[in-house]
């Protein structure tokens, strides 16, 4: 098959992609479906709508299968299941013996009907790796013609399939297999939801050993349930067999607000679908209302598989406009409710695989993430928050009283009430030593946020609802987030808590546990009114006063600079943020409401450095602004050329670039020389970036062709 597969966008595990032919003349978007082609489907009406549809992959378990017309241009998947040996006890070829330009052909061994014990299926997966390598070695010609393969890997009758995972890893190490496959699909891996965690596992662990740029295709028993999980953690396409062959059996998907199940319905009372397949279904049974089970009525199964299908396909846009907005995760969270196995493998996945998951987690985003149970509190927005807050942002130097106030409903948070009134008592109390404070916002499940931060993704994107509960696991993390913060600060601080309920509780707890141990002990006081507030502030300001306690750091930054620094950090990593501000910025508001410029000023004048988006908290950097992180590697991708046409930078042009990148992330483009060309941002992780074998990789922005 002549295509290409381009990684368009990533969010964590998940991606959309176009896989495309030039030659062909088509464009799939994916995550989407495949779906068989096979004569006893092919000969109902209902059929040719769906192979109408247009972005559809398709595929036949029969190579001698006849196409229909209207599918000869379309993408298929072609499995050359094999399992006969010729006389001379050789395997039957595996390969294909006439060639279409739009099959992908799929090594694939249809394994006996159940594995005897592990020794078996390793033995039997062993000699199916060494038939194909030897195929290859055998035939380079076919093998140049059919431009790459896949690879199906049948897993239903393994109970732990881990114990294959050495085998294929070595299987995937020779070159002849890793340079040149293009999809694997995973037959049957999650078809006992007894074993789904086990299953997972395998995939996960498997997973790095591929280049990125392949298709991940997941088939067998699955529910449109499972597809925003799959999804979620890497798939690309999901196998409609399942759906399709359910329905002629009499299976009908069902979906409503709360529930989600595949069963024989046995009464239309049941129904609840107003698809055209559904309707036909209802139109039948009200011409004849004297025969109710209409639902065992094999001629309307094939309304029923295709009314399946059609629910499969409105799932999968579903998860694919989530993913293209950044809330998967969140529309994850709210499908586990449905099911309990899919509850405890997202739990798994949090536990397991969190830090995976964060490295990837892109917070450059401008999306709601409502967070409605106690997956949440693991959110993987909320952790990369969590830490990157931690691991890249320090108070203001100067900070003499630290502030805690809890969080409102409206965000950002200075635009409520509250905290109108919070920041009016503050500037009025602290008069010109307003410098000195800092104000630091304590929340549920994100923890704390610093002033600075509150436009920042999720801090102003996050919804919970308030109940002013706080149960025993939120207050252990947020007086984490707070104890990890107070570190930040000298003892000298002094810690104000105009706090309640929770919020003041999970203060508390922090202030215990960071004054258990130590000689030196934190101050703090808990306030509970403005005006208690107020006169804590004047009688501190004015025992520091007489203390003579002010004294400003040697690089005083303004208020503005303060806030620029903090998240250019936050961004970036510590450091970035007065290298971008060098000797003197400031935020200036554009008549676009959207964001503000970052204008840096210097002797021999001003300086446009970047533009802060205030929906997402995220700065995209200028030329200029680019040229003062050029030396800052945590952001730095380096080319091994100069020779860069239009806007787009590909696989085989990048030198190196730098660790835990994730796609949106905004980097600095430096040449071979490590000499600085501009501007751009990342298509995909650095981690996929690394794993890829071609295709776009950094978007450009600005840039300097070079010397
Ligand atoms: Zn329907």
């Amino acid at each position: 098959m002549v295509f290409r597969l381009d990684i368009l966008m990533e969010d964590g595990f998940s991606r959309l992609c176009n896989l495309s032919s030039k030659q062909l003349g088509l464009k799939i978007r994916t995550p989407t479906a495949i779906v068989p082609i096979t004569d006893f489907l092919v000969e109902h009406q209902a059929y040719q709508t769906l192979a109408q549809g247009e972005n559809l992959i398709f595929k036949v378990t029969n190579p001698d299968q006849e196409i229909p017309a209207e599918l000869k241009n379309h993408f298929i998947l072609c499995n050359l299941d094999t399992n006969y040996y010729t006389s001379e006890h050789l395997p039957e070829s595996y390969l294909p013996k006439t060639i279409s330009e739009n099959m992908c052909y799929f090594f694939s061994k249809q394994c006996p009907s159940t594995f005897l014990n592990d020794e078996f299926a390793q033995e039997w997966y062993k000699v199916f790796f060494d038939e194909i390598v030897a195929e290859i070695n055998a035939h380079p010609k076919v093998i140049q013609d059919i431009n790459g393969f896949g690879i199906t890997l049948n897993l239903n009758n393994i109970k732990d399939p881990q114990i294959i995972l050495s085998l294929c890893i070595q299987f995937l190490a020779h070159p002849q297999i890793y340079d040149q496959l293009l999809a694997v699909e995973f037959r049957g891996l999650f078809d006992s939801k007894m074993d789904y965690v086990t299953n997972v596992d395998f995939f996960l662990k498997l997973k790095p050993y591929f280049p990125a740029d392949v298709l991940f295709i997941a088939s067998g028993n699955i529910k449109p349930y499972e597809y925003s999980f799959l999804i979620y953690i890497g798939f690309d396409l999901i196998d409609f067999t399942y759906l399709l062959h359910a329905g002629f059996s009499g299976l009908y998907y069902h979906h409503e607000e709360e529930m989600e199940w595949i069963r024989k319905l046995p009464s239309i009372d049941d129904f609840a679908c107003s698809c055209k397949y559904c309707s036909k279904i209802s139109d039948i049974f009200f011409e004849h209302p004297s025969s109710p089970p209409v639902f065992d009525d094999p001629p309307l199964f094939s309304a029923i598989a295709f009314h399946n299908s059609q629910m499969g396909m409105i799932e999968i846009a579903r998860i694919r406009k989530n993913i293209q907005q950044g809330s998967l995760s969140t529309y994850l969270e709210r499908k586990s409710q449905f099911s309990l196995f899919l509850l405890s493998a997202v739990r798994h996945l949090q536990k397991q695989y969190g830090t995976a998951f964060l490295e990837v987690q892109n917070l450059n985003k401008n999306t709601l993430l409502p967070c409605t149970s106690s997956l949440s509190y693991h959110n993987p927005n909320v952790e990369k928050f969590k830490r990157t807050v931690i691991r890249n942002v320090e108070p203001n130097p100067n900070t003499k009283i630290c502030i805690f106030l809890p969080c409102s409903m409206v965000k950002p948070y200075s635009k409520s009430k509250s905290h109108r009134n919070f920041r009016k008592t503050i500037r009025n109390a602290t008069k010109r030593w307003y410098k000195c404070v800092s104000e630091v916002i304590i929340t549920s499940p994100i923890g704390l946020v610093p002033r600075e931060l509150e436009e920042v993704f999720p801090a102003a994107h996050y919804d919970i609802s308030v109940t002013g509960d706080w149960d025993a696991e939120e207050l252990t993390l947020t007086a984490e987030s707070i104890v990890q913060w107070i570190k930040k600060l000298p003892f000298s601080v002094i810690l104000i808590a105009f706090l309640h309920g929770g919020y003041q509780q999970a203060f508390e707890l922090a202030m215990q546990k960071l004054n258990q141990h130590t000689a030196d002990k934190f101050n703090f006081i808990i306030v509970n009114s403005n005006e208690d507030l107020d006169r804590t502030l004047q009688e501190t300001i004015k025992r520091f006063e007489t203390q003579n306690a002010f004294k400003l750091d040697e690089d005083f930054l303004t208020l503005e600079e303060q806030s620029i620094k903090v998240i250019a950090d936050f961004q970036f990593g510590l450091g970035a943020g007065k290298r971008l501000i060098g000797s003197s910025a400031r935020f200036l508001v554009s008549r676009n409401e959207l964001y503000k410029s970052i204008v840096g000023n210097e002797s021999y004048g001003k300086l446009q450095l970047g533009r802060y988006f205030r929906n997402s908290g995220h700065i995209q950097l200028n030329y200029q602004g680019g040229e003062r992180l050029k030396d800052f590697t945590e952001c730095s991708v380096v080319l091994n050329t100069l020779d860069i046409t239009g806007t787009t930078i590909f696989k085989p042009g990048i030198d190196h670039i730098a660790e835990k990148l994730c796609a949106g992330d905004e980097v600095v483009i430096l040449g071979p020389n490590k000499q600085y060309l501009g501007v751009g941002s990342l298509i995909a992780n650095s981690n996929t970036i690394l794993k890829m074998r071609r295709g776009a990789v950094v978007k450009v922005r600005k840039m300097n062709k070079g010397d």
